[in-house]
């Protein structure tokens, strides 16, 4: 089959590779979608990585069910979480290969959705494979992983609709936490992100006050916005040293730093800050496909107006360059 294959750093071409096997608990799906992930971005631009084929935001049809496998049929329409629990750390022994230390992951420790065919290892109806309801289309079902990261997100900070909300970083995980900020009805949304094609998407995603991080300060635009009280809940999806530190300087005393954003250097900080104002710093790394498929299935987050380009398999190679590089970039899909 064809599959996007890395050759080394920023270097994709599509290639012939062997047909994915099914394993007995597993089931192989027909790609109809398939994003490219700002985490596929990071590693896509260090060196070798070479043999990798990315691809975990993705939705096809089944077409081949392991032996072992209940539940799940051939032709149905899913989209799927891909991974491997390494079935001997101490929670995989407990039956838990959901909360393993050292699972694999689809799309980087085995083959991805970039790809004809894609095999999930661990195929549980309802667990790791979801079928989709008529409403969505295989592009919005790619969409339903990084949508389950900002649902994630912003239902751990549980805001209340009174309440002010800061997303900072506007790719894609930041622009989808504000489509379900705004589900929820939370009031006062600002935004903060730099490119522009992405500050006209938060205006369509729901933030009521968009911040040009270019041009303006993030910290000041916020304390305006809420009568320099700093706002309750900050979801940082950046990853660099000036967001995080803005998110501690906006936010109000008591208040939640949610950290999502994928950090590549380390930071230099002060804790005093943090402690000063009460604040509660939490890691957010999960998703909730069910809740996801619901609020793209009634309407209430749309994926649509974020995908910004489409590449066939083919063009694999022109596709990561694209969401690296292109300023209008936000999702680019590859449809094989
Ligand atoms: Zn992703
Ligand atoms: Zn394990």
């Amino acid at each position: 089959m064809k599959a996007a294959v890395m050759h080394g750093a920023k270097d994709i071409r599509t290639a012939i590779v062997p047909d994915p096997v099914c394993e007995p608990h597993g089931v192989i799906i027909k790609v109809k979608a398939c994003g490219i992930c700002g985490s596929d971005l990071h590693v896509y631009k260090q060196d070798g990585q070479e043999g990798t084929i990315f691809g975990h935001e993705f939705s096809g049809d089944v077409a081949e069910v392991g032996s072992q496998v209940t539940g799940i049929t051939t032709g149905t329409r899913v989209t799927a979480v891909g991974f491997k629990p390494c079935g001997t750390c101490f929670w995989c022994k407990q039956g838990k290969g959901h909360r393993c230390s050292a699972m694999a992951i689809l799309g980087y420790h085995f083959p991805g959705a970039m790809a004809e065919y894609v095999h999930i290892p661990f195929a549980v109806s309802g667990r790791t494979v979801f079928p989709l309801p008529a409403e969505l289309t295989y592009e919005d079902a790619a969409a339903v992983e990084p949508l389950s990261i900002s649902y994630f997100s912003v239902n751990r900070a549980q805001p209340k609709e009174e309440e002010s909300v800061a997303v900072i970083g506007l790719g894609i995980i930041g622009l989808y936490a504000l489509q379900v900020l705004k589900s929820r009805g939370v009031s006062k949304i600002v935004a903060s992100g730099r490119r522009p094609a992405r500050l006209a998407a938060a205006d369509i995603c729901g933030a009521h006050i968009i911040v040009d991080a270019a041009k303006e300060d993030a910290v000041k635009a916020a304390m305006e916005a809420t009568a320099n009280m700093g706002v309750n809940t900050v979801i940082e999806c950046a990853g660099t040293q000036v967001t995080f530190d803005q998110s501690i300087a906006m936010a109000r005393g008591g208040g939640k730093i949610m950290l999502v954003g994928v950090y590549e250097k380390d930071l230099i900080w002060n804790p005093q800050a943090v402690i000063a104002k009460n604040l509660s710093l939490t890691g957010c790394l999960g998703g909730n496909f069910p809740a996801s498929i619901e609020l793209l299935r009634n309407g209430k987050v749309s994926a649509k107006p974020l995908i910004s380009h489409r590449f066939s398999l083919d063009e694999a190679g022109e596709a990561f360059r694209t969401q690296l590089e292109h300023p209008d970039a936000i999702k680019v899909m590859i449809t094989p």
